[in-house]
C-alpha cells in the first residue's frame, strides 16, 4: 500500500473493540485485534454459541439476498456491511443476476482498507465509508447515485445492524428514510439480537458496557421496524427458521434464538 493508502491506519483504534473487527473475530475472520478478541471472549462466557450466531446471520443473508434476486431485486443497498467475508452480498447476488448492483455502506476504517479491494471487485459493487445514521448523506453519495436507480425497486439490507443503534438515535427513524428512498416493490430486510432468553439480556449487558452497543430488543420491537410494509412468510422468526434450506431442531438453543430476522415488501 502506498502512504495515500495507509491513512486508514491512523483512523483505527486498537485500544477499543470495534464492531466490525468484533464480527470478524466471530466469523473466524484475520482483520482483527487482540482487543477484538478479548471482548468475544467475555462473550463467549455468556452466548457459547456466539460464533454459531454468527455463522445463522450470514446463512440468512445468503437466503435472503437470494429471495429477494427471486422476486426481481437487481440492485442493494447493504447497510453496515461489514469486513469482507466469505459470501459477501455481492457474490451472492451477481451469481445469481451478473447484472446486479450492489453499493456496501460501513462507517469503520477497516472496511474502507480491506472493502475497497475485495469488495468493490466490479463496476457493478462499490464501497461507500459513511454513517448510515445520516440517510441524506448516504442516499446523495456519488457511488449510491451511480450504481442505485431509485426508479426500479431496492433490497434494503440492515442486517445485524440496528442492535447496534441506540433508540434516541432513531433507528425506525432511519429505516424509514431509506424506505421512503426507494419505490414500491423495493424489500427491507432486517436481522436483529433479540430479547429472547435471561442469556440474551446478560449480554445485551455485557455488549453495552464493553463495546458501547447492542440494544437487544423484543420480537415487538423488530417487528415494528417493518411497520408499513408486507413481512413476507415467515414473518420475523429467529434466524433458522427464516426459509431454512436444511432441518432445523423442534426445540431452539439460546443461540439459535438470539437474533430474530425477516423480510418485507414495500406496497
Ligand atoms: N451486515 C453484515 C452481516 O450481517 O454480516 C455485517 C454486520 S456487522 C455486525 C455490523 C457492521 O455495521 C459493522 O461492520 C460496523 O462497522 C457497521 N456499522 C456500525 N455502526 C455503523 C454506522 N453508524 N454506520 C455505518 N456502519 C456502521
Amino acid at each position: 500500500m502506498g502512504e495515500k493508502s495507509d491513512e486508514w491506519k491512523s483512523a483505527i483504534d486498537t485500544t477499543r473493540p470495534s464492531i466490525a473487527r468484533a464480527y470478524d473475530v466471530v466469523l473466524h475472520g484475520k482483520d482483527n485485534f487482540e482487543v477484538d478478541r478479548a471482548f468475544v471472549a467475555e462473550i463467549v462466557k455468556v452466548i457459547p454459541e456466539i460464533y454459531d450466531v454468527a455463522a445463522y446471520n450470514r446463512q440468512i443473508l445468503d437466503r435472503g439476498v437470494r429471495f429477494m434476486i427471486e422476486q426481481g431485486i437487481t440492485q442493494f443497498l447493504d447497510l453496515g456491511s461489514g469486513l469482507p467475508t466469505v459470501e459477501n452480498t455481492h457474490q451472492v447476488a451477481q451469481r445469481a443476476n451478473p447484472e446486479a448492483r450492489v453499493v456496501y455502506v460501513d462507517n469503520d476504517p477497516m472496511v474502507l482498507a480491506h472493502g475497497r479491494a475485495l469488495l468493490a471487485e466490479n463496476e457493478r459493487t462499490a464501497v461507500v465509508t459513511s454513517d448510515l445514521r445520516d440517510p441524506a448523506v448516504i442516499l446523495g453519495d456519488e457511488a449510491v447515485q451511480r450504481l442505485i436507480d431509485f426508479d426500479r425497486p431496492v433490497g434494503v439490507m440492515l442486517v445485524g445492524i440496528l442492535h447496534h443503534l441506540h433508540d434516541d438515535e432513531d433507528p425506525q427513524g432511519i429505516v424509514e428514510a431509506y424506505m421512503a428512498a426507494v419505490p414500491s416493490g423495493s424489500y427491507l430486510f432486517i436481522t436483529h439480537f433479540c430479547d429472547s432468553s435471561q442469556e440474551s439480556r446478560e449480554a445485551e449487558k455485557q455488549y453495552l458496557a464493553l463495546l458501547g452497543t447492542g440494544r437487544f430488543r423484543t420480537v415487538a420491537e423488530i417487528t415494528g421496524f417493518f411497520q408499513g410494509f408486507e413481512l413476507v412468510e415467515p414473518g420475523v422468526v429467529p434466524l433458522p427458521l427464516w426459509r431454512p434450506e436444511a432441518a432445523v431442531p423442534e426445540e431452539l438453543t439460546v443461540g439459535q434464538r438470539l437474533m430474530f430476522g425477516g423480510i418485507a415488501r414495500k406496497p
